[in-house]
This record gives C-alpha cells, structure tokens and sequence, in this order.
C-alpha cells in the first residue's frame, strides 16, 4: 500500500487516515518509546504540581495512555477522529480512562474546552510541525495558553529540524519513532517543507508534510504568544548540544 497523503499543506491531521493510523502504533513502538520519555514527562509534570492534563495531539494515544496510567487526569484531544478512536481502543487496552476526550483543532482549543481549565498542556512527538500559517501557529499557541490555568505549563516536542536544514538529516533512531522495521526519513527538506516518508516493513509507505519548525523560533512564537520562561531541552536532556540531538523539548509557562 502506498499514499501519498495530503499534498497541499491545509489541516494536517486529514493526513491520518484509519489505515495510517493503525501503522501509526507500530511506528511509535510504544514501549521503547515510554520506558524512555515517560518517567521524564511524569517527572516534569509533577515537579510542577501537574493533575489535569490536556494532550492536545494524543494520536493513537502513546502519552495520553502512559500519563493516565502515571496517575494523571487526562484529556486526550486531537483534530483527527481517526486517531482519537485508536487511542481510545489502545487507553482500553491498557486497562486506563480518560477524564475526557474531544477531536478539536488547537485553534478551537478554548472555545471548546473553556478557559483556564487545565495545569498543563502536552503537545508532544513532533506535532506542532504540521501548522504551515505564521498565524495559525500564533492564535493555536495563544488558544493553548488560554486553556491553561495562570501559571500552568506547556511541553512541546519537536525533530530537530536546525540540524536537519543545516547539516542534513540523520538519526540516531533512539528518541520518539522507534518501532521496529520502520524506515523514516525526509524525502524533501527545504526552509519551508519537511516532507517525511514512512516505509513500513510490509512494504506500505506513506508521507507526511511537516512544517520545520526552527528552535528559536518556536521559543520566539510561545514568548508571542503571551507564554514565559521558555525552557529547552535536548533529547530530553539539559544543557544539549544544538547541532547533536534528534529532538527537542520545549517547556513554557503561563504567567500567573
Ligand atoms: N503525540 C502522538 C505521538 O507522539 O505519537 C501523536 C503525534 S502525531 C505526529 C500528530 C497528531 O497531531 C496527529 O494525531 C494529528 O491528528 C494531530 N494534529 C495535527 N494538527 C492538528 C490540529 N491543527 N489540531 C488538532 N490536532 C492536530
């Protein structure tokens, strides 16, 4: 099977088809993936005080699932209904509940939601790079800070795209998409489009637009957007080399 999914650039998360969906879960490799980033979520999260959590691009559910399990209360959010079915089914499976669940857009977020209703908001496995608008990115970013309550907190998680445009693509595989005979790379990068190809081990391949998203310029938008004392991360680690990391995870706040 083959798709090419979603050429032009509108809203992204029509590119998860059912289908892309169910291989979704065997690209994220679930299990590698947690025992690797979940304690450090869960341990961000409660050094904040963190209980009601708003996953706003759950997918099939990978941090959802692990922060729910972790004890947090969890609403798992996405644009797609395809994905937030998976993510259902999988939350069952893995014997958890969420507070709630919605398929929203970032950009509805607060309208519905409500304002101020959350300690923390999770956008996590490279997600905010599928917004292509300069304003989507600002009014999603301002959405996402309404939604918190004062003084909450935002984790964002991003590929490291400065090392991408700048040096070329490489990965060392461990962070993020490690599920097993799947092969994942860019297969055209420039200022302004990361399109990256997924083949899977049956064969079936399918792509995904993506916006490269710079690191500084993430930082600048969540200043923009009202947030404050941005802190980074690289590959879940701090200090981090810039140019030596395949993700980067950005942490704000919302003043009080
Ligand atoms: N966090 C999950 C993970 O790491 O496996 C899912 C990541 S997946 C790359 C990105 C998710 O963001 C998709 O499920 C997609 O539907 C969702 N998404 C993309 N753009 C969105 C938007 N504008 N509003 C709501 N969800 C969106």
């Amino acid at each position: 099977m083959s798709a090419v999914l979603n050429s032009d650039k509108g809203n992204q998360y029509q590119q998860y088809t059912p289908s892309f969906a169910d291989y979704w879960d065997d690209l994220v490799g679930w299990e590698s993936r947690l025992a690797r980033e979940g304690a450090f979520y869960n341990r961000l999260l409660n050094a904040h005080g963190a209980r009601d959590v708003l996953d706003i691009a759950t997918g099939t559910g990978v941090n959802a699932v692990s922060l729910a399990r972790a004890g947090f209360r969890v609403t798992a959010a996405d644009g797609s209904e395809n994905m937030i079915a998976k993510a259902q089914e999988n939350a069952k499976a893995y014997g958890v509940t969420f507070a709630d669940t919605h398929v929203v857009d970032w950009l509805a977020l607060d309208e519905t939601l409500g304002t101020e209703s959350y300690d923390a908001v999770v956008c996590l496995g490279n997600s905010f790079t599928h917004l292509f608008d300069h304003e989507d990115r600002r009014d999603a970013l301002r959405a996402i800070r309404r939604v918190l309550r004062p003084g909450g907190m935002l984790i964002m998680d991003q590929r490291n795209y400065d090392s991408m445009l700048d040096e070329g693509y490489s990965s060392k595989h461990e962070f993020c998409y490690t599920g097993d005979g799947v092969d994942v790379g860019p297969v055209e990068l420039t200022r302004t489009l990361a399109k990256f190809q997924y083949v899977f081990a049956d064969g079936a391949t399918f792509q995904l637009n993506m916006y490269p998203l710079r690191q500084d310029y993430l930082t600048h938008l969540l200043e923009d957007a009202g947030f404050a004392n941005v802190e980074r991360y690289g590959d879940l680690r701090r200090p981090y080399d810039r140019g030596n990391v395949d993700f980067v995870q950005q942490v704000a706040f919302r003043p009080l």
